[in-house]
């Protein structure tokens, strides 16, 4: 990143996740001067490799609407919500890993959700787990999941 005031090469001091990106303090080798530059995260080329083989750009957009999901009706909000995204977002870019699977995203959010809501986490592990406790690659939470009252379904009802 080029210093604004005199062209030269600048370096980072200190990089902060924000709900919209990241917030990156600069300062120039040259001049010496500091300055604040604010990025919004892409993850350039990152890929999610789902449980059928079949992959797709990873989309923190996406990965926001899962925790909305399992976090309905919690305190959370959405800003505490999108930052959970961006911040796993950020070091999965940080990793300077190509690709990733979907599993290793869920565990991501895991540890960041239960320091915020052990309630949301239960669930999204729910949604994401099977009884051996192991991630499946499913990309989408079932869409009844927080509806079911544990009563037995009949088919004759209609
Ligand atoms: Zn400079």
């Amino acid at each position: 990143m080029q210093c604004p005031y005199c062209g030269g090469d600048s370096s980072v001091t200190e990089t902060r996740v924000t709900a919209d990106g990241l917030r990156r303090r600069r300062v120039c080798t040259v001049c010496k001067r500091r300055f604040t530059t604010y990025e919004k995260l892409g993850a350039p080329g990152l890929k999610v490799q789902k449980r059928d083989e079949s992959v797709e750009p990873f989309d923190a957009e996406k990965l926001f609407r899962s925790l909305q999901r399992v976090a309905a009706h919690r305190s959370i909000g959405d800003d505490d919500l999108r930052r959970v995204a961006r911040d796993i977002e950020a070091t999965l870019v940080d990793s300077g890993r190509k690709s990733v699977a979907w599993s290793d995203i869920v565990e991501l959010a895991l540890d960041r959700l239960r320091n915020i809501d052990p309630i949301a986490a239960d669930r999204l592990a729910a949604n994401y787990t099977d009884e051996s406790g192991a991630v499946r690659f499913d990309h989408s939470a079932p869409a009844t999941e927080t509806k079911q009252l544990g009563l037995p379904l009949t088919d004759d009802e209609s």
